[in-house]
């Protein structure tokens, strides 16, 4: 079966990534299958940030990793570059591997402990040397990069560091193989708030400074349409709405897609924003045995009963704006 379109794509000369159709399930035992990710699409050009949002178990962070062939997903193409990763095999993956880089949630339990800094920033080049500069001024040059002090801060272990810093030294770790394409798995959210601002401008200069394009999950809207130049809202494994971020926030029209919007706290006041519910009160279904026709159909508003017998596919409801539904708001 079709995914929920590819509408939104862009023609193939414009993007770096293009992904189709890509499929992620695990086995739930008694013949049963989790269907984590059901034919998604989306594309990438060079320099963009793709935001990737949703609820916890959405599929967002699975979607991420499967493009990056970690592990590869159970169907779909992931061009990258003229390259189907999907084909790759052994020591091609593995080469591969070196372009693609991954920023984790928690940055203190990412890091070993045992190894110094400079130690943990330069492991990726015992692996893969490289031409150029000594692999110490590497180290070096992406410390003082990501706002840390090399003489400070190299010969210290994680546990003496602080969470900014330790996402720092993540970043520079990821970015010690010169990759392409970085996925940021909800990079900020196990941060002080004030330390958040800090870790997304950072990413941001790298973005700019290292030519990188960014697949950027997060569940927090607000986070995800500061530094998106495209947001894909995703809900049980499929994609609901496509949008740039002003049109996604002023004209959500996607019912799911308005519901996130609706729970996003007010900075001012802590409420959600709109004064209605943070959540709609029927409980996300179960991946395993997804709901018929549209997945978001139990918790939905607008629901009617051609929404549980035909999928909707994404079409396009403004400019470079596209939504999965047979009522859009
Ligand atoms: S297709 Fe129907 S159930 Fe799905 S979001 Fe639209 S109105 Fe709601």
């Amino acid at each position: 079966m079709a995914g929920t379109g590819k509408v939104h794509l862009r023609d193939p000369g414009e993007v770096v990534l293009r992904v189709e159709d890509l499929v992620v399930e695990f086995p739930a035992g008694r013949g049963r299958k989790v269907h984590a990710v059901s034919g998604i699409s989306l594309d990438a050009r060079a320099g963009e940030t793709i935001g990737l949002v949703g609820e916890s178990g959405c599929g967002k962070s699975t979607t991420g990793r499967a493009i990056l062939q970690m592990p590869p997903p159970t169907r779909g193409s992931v061009l990258f570059d003229g390259v189907e990763l999907t084909r790759l095999r052994g020591e091609e993956l593995r080469r591969s591997r070196t372009h693609f880089q991954m920023i984790f949630q928690d940055p203190i339990s990412s890091l070993n402990p045992r190894r110094s800094v400079r130690e943990i920033v330069r492991e990726g080049l015992l692996i893969w040397p490289r031409g150029g500069a000594p692999a110490d001024e590497r180290v070096d040059e992406l410390l003082q990069a990501v706002g840390l002090d090399p003489a400070l801060v190299g010969d210290r272990r994680p546990h003496e560091l602080s969470g900014g810093q330790c996402q720092r030294v993540c970043i520079a770790r990821a970015l010690v193989l010169a990759p392409r394409l970085l996925l940021c798995d909800e990079p900020v959210s196990a941060l002080d708030v004030s330390v958040q601002a800090q870790i997304l401008n950072l990413l941001e200069e790298m973005k700019r400074r290292y030519d990188l394009t960014l697949l950027f999950v997060a569940h927090d809207l607000a986070v995800v349409k500061r530094v998106s130049d495209r947001i894909v809202v995703m809900y049980l494994g499929k994609v609901c709405e496509v949008a740039a971020p002003d049109a996604l926030y002023q004209r959500p029209a996607h019912p799911y897609t308005a519901l996130l919007l609706r729970s996003v706290p007010e900075l001012d006041t802590g409420e959600p924003a709109g004064g209605g519910p943070a959540r709609t009160a029927a409980e996300t279904p179960s991946p395993v045995a997804p709901p018929s026709g549209c997945r978001f159909r139990t918790r939905c508003p607008r629901a009617r009963g051609v929404c549980s017998t035909t999928e909707p596919l994404l079409r396009e409801v403004g400019a470079d704006q596209y939504v999965a539904c047979h009522f859009p708001e």
